[in-house]
């Protein structure tokens, strides 16, 4: 291991101002954990946009390296399920936010917290997909489970060309989903139907106060967006159908009636990445290497270097990247 290493770090003066920079740490700065992991690829998710933005409380320790996902190999372990050598993935569990992250060439991690990266996926192609792109396979698992296939009817997906939009779109249209995509970029539609969309909306129709029951249009949903858009996807979910929630990219409100639930039996999943179970995560990672074209994934994802990251996230928060951004560490 070689000491000092490139890392973004995130401080607080005494007055609570934010600031970020690109600094030398040694792994010492690092916070506790059985095994050292040497990043090889990290990305740039929208939770990483609003930690380096500030834009919300996502940070809640400091110093902090932010950074919430990475692919990487294992060059230290004290723990029984790892190695070295090992290559592994990393989501959620806090990392970049309470325990230092992924923006740095190393990052010390608890064991219980990884999985093996699964043959064929390489570290790039792992963090194109990312939490944004795990995220989308947990939603789709979601529906799943309630009972919906490709036989219940059309799915939307909102945010529809953000990271867990554009992901959720490449898997539904593999499994055989008829996709409605959501999207206030609609110069992107050519790129969103290349993805597997076959009809594409305009955010506008859904992110106004709406009616408590609108016309049946979907059998179900993905949203990224929450707020008048999650409580109008939900006012047009066909009886019985199911919505997938997971963000908040329009706002954390949900202005809807039970109108959908109590009429139409409609349900409302939640989705959460950062503390899901072990045996969920690995079925979601396992799921990808089938259910997501890899050419799919490499047409909505693009690489940069460590120091755009920075500028990147930015541009994120601002609604202006496409997709999945990927960070190649090597
Ligand atoms: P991105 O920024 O990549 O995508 C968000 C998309 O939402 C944008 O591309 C845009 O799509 C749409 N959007 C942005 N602002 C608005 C708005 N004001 N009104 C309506 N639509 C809007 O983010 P991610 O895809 O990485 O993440 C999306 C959300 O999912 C975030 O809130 C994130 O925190 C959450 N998330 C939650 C996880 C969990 O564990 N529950 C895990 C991962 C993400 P378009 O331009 O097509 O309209």
């Amino acid at each position: 291991m070689q000491e000092p290493f490139k890392a973004i770090l995130i401080t607080r003066d005494d007055d609570k101002v934010q600031s970020v920079e690109t600094r030398e740490i040694g792994l010492a700065e690092l916070m506790d954990g059985d095994v050292v992991v040497e990043v090889e690829a990290t990305t740039v998710n929208y939770k990483d946009g609003l930690a380096i933005t500030g834009k919300a409380p996502v940070v809640r320790r400091w110093p902090m390296v932010p950074g919430i996902d990475c692919a990487g190999t294992v060059v230290q372990s004290d723990h029984e399920g790892y190695k070295e050598g090992d290559q592994v993935i990393l989501n959620g569990w806090g990392v970049g936010e309470t325990h230092t992250g992924a923006y740095a060439r190393y990052a010390r991690l608890s064991g219980d917290w990884l999985i093996h990266r699964p043959s064929g996926l390489s570290a790039l192609d792992a963090m194109a997909i990312g939490t944004a792109g795990y995220t989308s396979m947990l939603c789709v698992m979601a529906l799943e489970r309630y009972g919906i296939t490709p036989a219940s009817g059309p799915i939307l997906v909102t945010g529809a060309n953000g990271g867990v939009g554009s992901v959720a779109i490449s898997i539904l249209s593999k499994l055989g989903y008829e996709v409605v995509a959501s999207t206030g970029r609609p110069d992107e539609a050519e790129f969103l139907r290349s993805l597997g969309a076959s009809e594409i909306i305009d955010r506008a129709e859904l992110s106004e106060p709406g009616r408590p029951l609108g016309k049946e249009r979907w059998a179900g949903g993905i949203d990224s967006v929450g707020s008048h858009t999650l409580a109008n996807a939900l006012s047009m979910t066909r009886y019985g159908g199911a919505v997938a929630a997971c963000g908040l990219a329009q706002g954390a409100d949900l202005p809807a009636t039970v109108m959908p639930f109590i009429l139409r039996g409609v349900a409302l999943l939640g989705v959460d990445s950062v503390m899901a179970p072990k045996q969920r995560r690995e079925e979601a990672w396992s799921r990808l290497t089938q259910d997501l074209d890899l050419s799919k994934l490499h047409a909505l994802s693009k690489t940069i270097g460590f120091d755009d990251i920075i500028d990147t996230a930015k541009a994120l928060i601002d609604g202006k990247v496409r997709g999945r951004v990927v960070v190649d560490m090597k």
